[in-house]
């Protein structure tokens, strides 16, 4: 079959950009170096946060609400459960960026939200040491979204709108006809003009004692680096993870083994905050976050190539936006141009 579109790399962007753009009627190609929903770049490890006020800037408001339409949408097209909502803390000093971000956000898109004291929040978690200065917001909307099957929804569905995708397939460039580059972590073999970094990132699962109420999802703004949870919503264990704390590194040298010394600092960590946890350690796992610069995410076409679409590079925070992420890059295929607002992401603050 000849094909309109070749997307490279099937992570969670690219099988979200195929379904998308099979939903348009585009005869798509989809290429994998790695089996479908694999665990060695950015889209693996049972879980992502998804949450509305969003603390990074508000800009990304507009994309996370539709991006939640989009992922009921595939959720009822696949009949699978993706997202489930459990509500969400933002956590840290009124003057940090994760309370103080999350704030603007909700206040500028009145998003429904409540702030808590610290005082409120020893009181709803007793079994959690807070910081002097610590204040939250809630924000009822946020919830759990779940990795691979989400991957394998995207890819799923993409199939049944005819994509072909094909897997242990390692592509180059030139593709043939046009061009979506979706690569993660391998990007800067393919598009060496975007300044990404490979950081590598340590998720871990710790079990409450049987019985134990169930811990919030988080984020928590904390001296040195801030880290997250996500609530034990399957029996998987409590989630934890540093956000941006690893050594920086390439999909091929990243060491993907989980030494002591990561378990230990995230141990000494729950000691200060949870420390039910601390003790109960389950298992982990490494993943790759792609930075950019300033952290925003690149999407855009290629340098002087209308027929090659550029998006990938989430600098850890990408997941959830993945179905809208699709939906721009199908318009940039198909339009040449996106109905959604993404000026903070274009690729020419690059060059
Ligand atoms: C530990 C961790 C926690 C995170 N937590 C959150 C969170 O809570 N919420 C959130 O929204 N986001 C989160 N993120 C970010 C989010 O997971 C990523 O932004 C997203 O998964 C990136 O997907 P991707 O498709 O760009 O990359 P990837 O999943 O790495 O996919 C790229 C794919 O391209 C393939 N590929 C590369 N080159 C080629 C080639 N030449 N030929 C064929 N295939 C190729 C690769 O094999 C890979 O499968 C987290 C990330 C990490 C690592």
């Amino acid at each position: 079959m000849a094909h309109d579109v070749t997307v490279i790399g099937l992570g969670v962007m690219g099988s979200a950009a195929a379904c998308a753009l099979a939903r348009r009627g585009l005869r798509v190609l989809g290429l994998e170096q790695f089996p479908p929903a694999h665990d060695r770049g950015s889209s693996h490890g049972r879980t992502r946060v998804i949450r509305q006020a969003y603390f990074e800037h508000p800009d990304y408001v507009p994309l996370v609400l539709r991006a939640y339409d989009l992922w009921r949408e595939l959720e009822s097209e696949t009949k699978r459960t993706l997202l489930v909502k459990t509500g969400g803390l933002m956590i840290g000093p009124p003057d940090g960026p994760v309370f103080r971000g999350s704030l603007e956000s909700a206040r500028r898109h009145s998003l429904p939200h409540r702030r808590m004291s610290r005082r409120e929040l020893s009181q709803a978690y007793p079994f959690m040491t807070f910081h002097d200065r610590d204040e939250a917001l809630w924000e009822e909307e946020a919830g759990v979204l779940f990795a691979e099957e989400s991957v394998q929804a995207f890819q799923d569905r993409a199939r049944e709108l005819g994509a072909e995708l094909r897997f242990g397939a390692k592509a180059s460039l030139p593709a043939s006809g046009k061009t979506v580059i979706t690569a993660g972590g391998w990007l800067p073999e393919l598009a060496p003009e975007i300044p990404i970094q490979v950081e590598r990132q340590v998720m871990l699962w710790f079990d409450l004692p049987p019985g134990h109420p169930p811990t919030p999802l988080f984020i928590w703004d904390r001296p040195t680096v801030p880290f997250y949870s996500i609530p034990d919503v399957r029996g998987d264990g409590v989630k934890v993870a540093f956000h941006h704390h690893g050594e920086i590194t390439t999909p091929d040298r990243i060491r993907r083994d989980v030494a002591e010394e990561d378990i230990r600092a995230m141990k000494d960590r729950l000691r200060e905050t949870i420390p039910v946890l601390a003790d109960r350690y389950r298992r982990s796992v490494t993943c790759m976050y792609t930075n950019t610069p300033d952290e925003h995410f690149a999407i855009g076409f290629a340098a002087g190539r209308a027929d090659t679409v550029i998006a990938s590079p989430c600098s850890g925070h990408g997941f959830k936006f993945a179905p809208v992420i699709g939906e721009i890059v199908a318009d940039l295929v198909v339009d040449g141009k996106t109905r959604h607002a993404i000026g903070p992401f274009g690729l020419n603050r690059f060059r």
